[in-house]
């Protein structure tokens, strides 16, 4: 029986291990000290981590695993890479150091001639100003580090917007500010590749987001050419073959005409991706566990269209969470505003009816402006 550590346990660790029990594998995760792992209970050993420990004992801790692999990209990368002697440790923590800092993946983008919105790295207030009179307003600021889901980010529409964060910044952290992009739709690619080298790309996904916070996506992603699939097959063979990847790798962009520009790479499984787990595909989650454990990759190819809403800070009504047609995950997560709590699937034939469906749920998940996510 293989034995996967998981570093972080979250829903995705959660949903990693749920999809790998079933082929047998056994987990471990790795939890920063005193972090909540409710999301993995029952899914496998927790390991707290301690910095003063040695890499052999963590690895001794976390139960001799075969393969390491991660579930969030704010993970220690030297920590992964003194893991290595002992085992393999998938995506390699090359990729995952360029994903965690934003002002290194732009930069590392831009170097590979990839197309993404006008950017400028800043770390003080003179430099944040040439900035934005550079990019013109409006422009989002950007945290380099522990930036997700819209958190530390602003946008700023005038000198007065950026005058008020100058003020409210008390240390100046490590800055992207990038150009307001006049996008047409938000698009991602799921792409994988296993220790093989064989590579396949899930169609490529619609996502709407509000607040910076992924709220549903759709796949196939309407309305696709032949030249838009091309680009998106193109771009991750390019980023997968770099890094000789292992794993998933999740490829976030902006649709302008008719050209993908890149906002935010993910090394690991993805929000958009959770549509996967239906319409007859091989999920994301297993596919990541065949790549890592050298085994084949399954069908990336959908028998339906597919659908994802998630739950935040909102509960589905019972009504729709015992709906046969729905499928419902929880990911044993207390409630909070806005908190991602758990997702709901669905699949039909029918483009068209699936977006209907899909917006039905919406109104019925969050029905007073209130209550809505972009509240
Ligand atoms: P991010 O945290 O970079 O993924 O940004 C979250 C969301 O904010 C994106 O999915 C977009 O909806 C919006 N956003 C971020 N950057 C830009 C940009 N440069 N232009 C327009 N919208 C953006």
């Amino acid at each position: 029986m293989m034995h996967i550590a998981i570093i972080g346990c979250g829903q995705l660790a959660r949903m990693m291990a749920l999809a790998g029990w079933p082929m047998g594998l056994r987990f471990s995760f790795l939890a920063e000290a005193g972090e909540n792992s409710d999301c993995v209970a029952g899914l496998g050993a927790v390991v707290e981590r301690s910095p003063a420990v040695t890499a052999e004992a963590l690895y001794e801790a976390l139960g001799r695993p075969d393969v390491v692999t991660v579930e969030r990209e704010q993970v220690d990368t030297e920590l992964l890479r003194s893991l290595r002697p002992w085992c393999p440790v998938y995506p390699d923590p090359d990729a995952i150091a360029v994903c965690q800092h934003r002002g290194r993946e732009k930069a590392f983008l831009q170097s590979r001639g990839i197309a993404l919105a006008p950017f400028r790295r800043v770390n003080s207030a003179d430099t944040l100003c040439a900035a934005v009179a550079e990019l013109g307003y409006p422009v989002f600021v950007k945290s380099c580090e522990q930036g997700y889901d819209g958190q530390n980010q602003w946008r700023l529409t005038s000198d007065n917007d950026r005058d008020a964060l100058i003020a409210q910044l008390e240390c100046w952290p490590e800055l992207v500010v990038e150009a307001q992009v006049a996008f047409s739709r938000e698009l991602s690619i799921i792409a994988v590749r296993s220790a093989s080298g064989t590579e396949a790309c899930y169609p490529l996904t619609e996502n709407r987001h509000q607040g910076g916070i992924l709220v549903s996506s759709q796949a196939p992603a309407p309305a696709l050419t032949p030249a838009l699939e091309q680009q998106a097959r193109e771009l991750a063979e390019r980023l997968l073959q770099h890094w000789d990847y292992v794993g998933v790798l999740a490829i976030e962009c902006f649709v302008v005409g008719d050209q993908l520009l890149v906002n935010e790479l993910a090394p690991r499984v993805h929000n958009s991706g959770h549509w996967t787990q239906v319409a007859g595909v091989c999920s994301q989650f297993e596919n990541h566990l065949r790549a890592i454990c050298g085994r084949g990759l399954g069908p990336t190819q959908p028998l339906a269209h597919a659908a994802m809403l998630n739950l935040l800070g909102q509960l589905p009504p019972d009504h729709l969470a015992g709906s046969g047609e729905i499928q419902l995950h929880l990911y044993n997560k207390q409630l909070k505003p806005r908190r991602k709590i758990g997702h709901l699937n669905l699949q039909d034939p029918d483009p068209q009816r699936l977006q209907q469906r899909l917006a039905t749920l919406e109104a019925a998940v969050y029905p007073a402006q209130a209550e809505s996510p972009s509240a």
